[in-house]
């Protein structure tokens, strides 16, 4: 069996042919030794990046995107995505912070990818924010004028 996809491990994007049988049995189309590893990478345990998103408590949106800071084996990505459905994060959430370690034991961080904000007073009831603050006013509700 053949199959060819493109390396994604520098710009040039060289299309990379890998001959299967018992195992690899050739490689080609790389320019460079990493080429050559991805290939091998690639078709017996692939990686990737997982991106996805975590609860926030208390802030003025619902969820922050997050992301794997390195690839992480494709295979685990189902068991990575029951882990990170439980997480929730309390607000505020800021760039770059560190939202799980060693996820799955790959070594691999969560990281947020941008920032949260706590919700202000006037966010807290609004039942779309995660808010569990005072009900809206009715019309009723207000003095004449
Ligand atoms: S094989 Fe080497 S030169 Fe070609 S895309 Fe991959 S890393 Fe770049």
């Amino acid at each position: 069996m053949i199959r060819e996809f493109p390396c994604v491990s520098c710009p040039l994007g060289c299309l990379l042919r890998v001959e299967l049988g018992e195992g690899v049995i050739r490689i080609e189309g790389h320019r460079c030794p990493r080429g050559e590893a991805y290939a091998r990478e690639e078709v017996t345990d692939p990686k990737r990046v997982l991106a996805t998103s975590v609860k926030v408590l208390g802030g003025d949106y619902p969820l922050v995107s997050v992301r794997t800071d390195r690839p992480i084996p494709k295979r685990l990505i189902p068991q990575a995505m029951a882990v990170i459905r439980k997480l929730a994060v309390d607000a505020p959430v800021s760039i770059g912070q560190e939202i799980l370690s060693d996820l799955l034991g790959t070594g691999a961080r969560l990281i947020a990818t941008r920032s949260v904000r706590k919700a202000s007073a006037s966010d807290e009831g609004d039942p779309s924010l995660g808010g569990q603050g005072q009900p809206p006013v009715e019309k009723g509700d207000l003095p004449e004028s």
